[in-house]
């Protein structure tokens, strides 16, 4: 029997969860969720210390600092591997972007997107199975 109140707290707890969340999502739209607006705020205040050089039409050479990174924004890539290995823009990358008319979430993944993270929070969580008595 404890093990049965257990798994019935635990029902009630992630549905609670799954509710909060939906509620705080409400009407996402594409947009990407806040958790990836603030990173990217960080990043963007990082970007504002580094200076682009285009290569070529894709890629750039980022400066500024202490390291110099090479940004392939056709591939999505940079030397220092976070926009490849996170799908967020890094500051480099950001500092890449900055002068086009390219759009900076356009770049991001979009399992960062508001839309997926509504997916996420989607099902519903019965605390009694309908199926059983
Ligand atoms: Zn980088």
């Amino acid at each position: 029997m404890p093990v049965l109140a257990l798994l019935d707290a635990i029902q009630k707890l992630t549905s609670k969860w799954f509710n909060k969340h939906r509620n705080a999502i409400g009407s996402a739209t594409k947009t990407l969720t806040p958790s990836t607006k603030a990173i990217l705020r960080a990043n963007f205040t990082l970007s504002q210390r580094l200076k682009a050089s285009q290569l070529d039409a894709f890629e750039y050479t980022l400066y500024g600092d202490g390291n110099d990174e090479v940004v392939n924004l056709s591939d999505r890539s940079c030397s220092c591997r976070v926009f490849q290995i996170e799908k967020i823009t890094c500051a480099h990358a950001i500092a890449a972007i900055y002068g086009t008319k390219l759009d900076l979430y356009d770049f991001c993944s979009p399992y960062y997107s508001s839309q997926m993270w509504a997916l996420s929070y989607a099902d519903t969580i019965y605390i009694r199975c309908p199926h059983c008595k």
